[in-house]
């Protein structure tokens, strides 16, 4: 950290109040209360290396939170920014329409196909998650009325999902506050009871409650009549609403009841895809076999922004037969500098068989030392899997009653996290956090006492 009296520091303090003015006045940020910003200012962060990021003033943060879950390789990756440079030199651009491709594009979704579970062989690309389950959306209405059965619609999802902030996304995730903004959800989506038994299980055991979520999909699909449901969407577990990981009986009754009706299933790996979990897609870790697996984030790590949508061959064969265009892309579908990253980034997971360090090494080394927090006075429940976890923080232990929400503790802990140098989300009150897949023992163990020292400074605040 810089000395605060230095002319240094003080340079950066002028730079500082210049970038927050300017910010304020011309920057309309995503997901961001304008009147706290215009209190606080915004944290300015300038670099970033491995799981470091640093702010103007020269604060040093271990980032718990891979920027926004996508940071999978660690920050300043030199061969992304070499693979980058050389596309661009090569072709910075070309369209992916009208019979057109490029050699990134084609190799890129080769390299998934090989990546994806055995019977997912094609990828339609797109700029982002969100963007993605749009194309999720269109795909499944076209793909049921070329099979000749155009009254099934309605897509099936959950509340608290997070699928997206676009018209489509935002209808297809389950948050209030987002359908309560711009009149959502469209038509024709629907939303079911999600599996999170710490918040909603009240006396039943996880088990019980997770058959009890589960079975709401096929009371669901009842109630509208199998002939009007295109397809179920849902996150492997489910992210910004909170690592909510489904109790154990929650999936075998999902995956019975999909087999038993004709709707197609879309599991939503923008967060879990690219290695979190420790396999390359938590389709394998859960299990699952979806028809469609949405992907973006650890895509290209977020070196450039990508997503796409990997489909099965029941799928594809469908909607590339010969029967006219699916009138649906975007000008940076396969983007070819977007392609290059991500090819580069996929080489830079396997070369370090990252993947697999997250399933023998990372995560239970993280896991376990997560585990001691569960001791702490103020954490209700620790849970995790693979390099992704939420600690919940409540009032009472026993009772898993948690604080009034204008005690805002979630919040006074995430700024406590950034005072001693950690960045941790929170979602309520429930704390998340998703490192690099590059995070070492060491840097697991910073974080964790990072975070017992912000647990303890909270804990003095709420007692
Ligand atoms: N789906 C999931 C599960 C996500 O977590 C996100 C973003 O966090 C999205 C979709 C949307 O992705 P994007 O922000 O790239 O549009």
């Amino acid at each position: 950290m810089t000395n605060p009296l230095s002319t240094d520091a003080m340079s950066q303090q002028h730079k500082l109040e210049r970038l927050q003015a300017a910010d304020k006045q011309h920057f309309i940020h995503p997901f961001t209360d304008s009147k706290g910003l215009a209190v606080k200012g915004t944290r300015v962060i300038e670099r970033a290396e491995g799981v470091y990021l640093w702010d103007v003033m020269g604060h040093k943060l271990l980032d718990g939170m891979a920027g926004l879950w996508c940071v999978n390789v660690g920050y300043g990756r030199q061969s992304i920014v070499d693979a980058v440079s050389k596309q661009m030199q090569k072709l910075p651009f070309y369209n992916s329409f009208f019979q057109c491709s490029h050699p990134p594009a084609i190799e890129l979704a080769q390299k998934i196909a090989s990546l994806a579970p055995a019977h997912m062989n094609n990828v339609f690309f797109t700029g982002s998650g969100s963007e993605s389950n749009d194309t999720n959306l269109r795909m499944v209405r076209r793909y049921w009325d070329l099979k000749g059965k155009p009254s099934k619609k309605t897509i099936i999802s959950r509340v608290n999902a997070y699928h997206g902030s676009t018209v489509a996304g935002a209808s297809l995730g389950g948050m209030s506050g987002m359908h309560e903004q711009g009149d959502l959800p469209i038509p024709g989506v629907v939303h079911i009871a999600q599996p999170y038994w710490y918040a909603e299980g009240k006396d039943l055991s996880p088990e019980e409650f997770g058959l009890k979520t589960a079975q709401a999909l096929e009371a669901k699909i009842i109630e509208l009549g199998e002939d009007n449901v295109a397809a179920f969407i849902a996150e492997p577990f489910q992210g910004a609403g909170g690592v909510i990981i489904p109790p154990s009986t929650y999936w075998p009754e999902i995956k019975r009841i999909l087999a038993k009706y004709d709707i197609l299933f879309i599991l939503d790996e923008v967060i879990s895809g690219f290695g979190r979990t420790g396999k390359w897609f938590a389709a394998e870790y859960f299990d699952l076999q979806p028809d469609l697996i949405t992907i973006a984030k650890g895509m290209t790590s977020g070196y450039v922004p990508m997503g796409g949508v990997i489909v099965s061959d029941k799928v594809a064969e469908v909607i590339k037969q010969d029967c006219g265009e699916f009138t649906h892309g975007f000008t940076y579908s396969g983007h070819p500098v977007a392609a290059a990253a991500a090819l580069e980034n996929i080489r830079i997971i396997e070369q370090e068989k990252l993947v697999e360090r997250v399933a023998n090494d990372t995560s239970p080394y993280l896991q376990s030392r997560l585990q001691q927090l569960a001791e702490h006075p103020l954490v209700g429940e620790v849970r995790g899997v693979g390099l992704v976890a939420a600690i919940e923080l409540v009032k009472d232990k026993s009772l898993r009653q948690r604080f009034d929400a204008n005690v805002g503790v979630g919040t006074y802990c995430r700024d406590a996290c950034i005072t001693h140098g950690l960045v941790m989300r929170s979602v309520g009150d429930t704390m998340i956090i998703s490192p690099p897949l590059t995070i070492s023992h060491a840097e697991i163990d910073e974080l964790v006492a990072k975070a017992t020292q912000a647990l303890n400074d909270t804990y003095q605040h709420v007692k």
